[in-house]
């Protein structure tokens, strides 16, 4: 083969191989209050105008809901354009901006440990509520999606892993570069530290992308590096000696600290409460 047929050869191999990856990663739906866009096989992300996240990941037999969101008109309708299979919808945490939609399903599924926090969402929730704990397997046919509880930015913060694919589904266990801690109702830091190690360990064990709770502000996944920075970062906020503290300028109002600082290390920020450095499930 010449040089020239060589080039040729290497030029359509790296054009096919974009079209393949452009055609996966197609917006597939919009309307108003969000965009549906094929980020993988059988895996959505669904992003809302104002900056929410969910995801959707289809097997042979059922689809699997991660967070619902906040403002999305007929959700259950416009998730019916992608799938007809019976759907799952799993809730990372039990934040407005994860739990937004949830009166449009009849069952959800969240861990019991954020259900103080059920006193703080718009609307109260009508449907059947089940508690997943660690090791709970959503089973959707070809595809098992795991639980592990990751407490921290809330005591019952779950992240949902797809060991096949390489994937995790974090919500705001981890932030989307900036996690808040110590909301009510706190947890400590040292129990963040603690899920920073355990997502370290389960990623030494294959799972290699993060998708976060709010891929807009993103556009990407998070790799072990980032998980590193944010462990590194909450020991050293623990301690008492975080890097460069610093007012962080936004209140969260009803659940957040009244005068919130921030820290950053690497690629990692954490906004903390310096009076509930070691506080855990205080009421309000
Ligand atoms: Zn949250």
């Amino acid at each position: 083969m010449t040089t020239i047929h060589l080039i040729m050869r290497t030029i359509f191999t790296f054009a096919f191989l974009l079209l393949l990856v452009n055609g996966l990663m197609a917006q597939v739906f919009e309307n108003k209050d969000l965009a549906i866009t094929q980020l993988e096989k059988d895996m959505w992300v669904i992003e809302t105008t104002d900056m929410t996240t969910m995801y959707l990941i289809e097997g042979t037999e059922k689809a699997l809901l991660i967070d619902t969101g906040t403002k999305c008109e007929d959700l259950e309708k416009v998730l019916r354009q992608i799938t007809q299979k019976p759907l799952y919808v799993v809730l990372t945490h039990l934040h407005g901006d994860h739990a937004g939609n949830i009166n449009y399903f009849g069952e959800i599924y969240l861990h019991p440990a954020d259900t103080l926090l059920m006193s703080h969402l718009q609307k109260p929730y009508e449907g059947k509520i089940t508690f997943v704990d660690e090791g709970d397997v959503f089973d959707l046919g070809g595809k098992q999606i795991v639980v592990s509880h990751m407490p921290g930015h809330t005591p019952g913060s779950i992240v949902l892993l797809d060991w096949q694919a390489g994937n995790c589904y974090t919500g705001d266990a981890f932030g989307s570069g900036q996690v808040w801690c110590q909301l009510w109702p706190f947890s400590p830091m040292a129990s963040y530290a603690a899920s920073c190690s355990k997502m370290l360990n389960i990623m030494d064990q294959g799972i290699s992308r993060i998708y976060c709770g709010h891929y807009p502000y993103v556009k990407t996944t998070f790799d072990k590096s980032y998980v590193k920075d944010m462990l590194e970062l909450a020991k050293l906020i623990d301690l008492g000696t975080p890097p460069v503290p610093q007012p962080h300028p936004a209140i969260i109002p009803g659940i957040g600290a009244k005068n919130p600082m921030m820290s950053t290390l690497g690629q990692a920020t954490i906004v903390y409460d310096p009076s509930h450095i070691n506080s855990n499930q205080i009421t309000q």
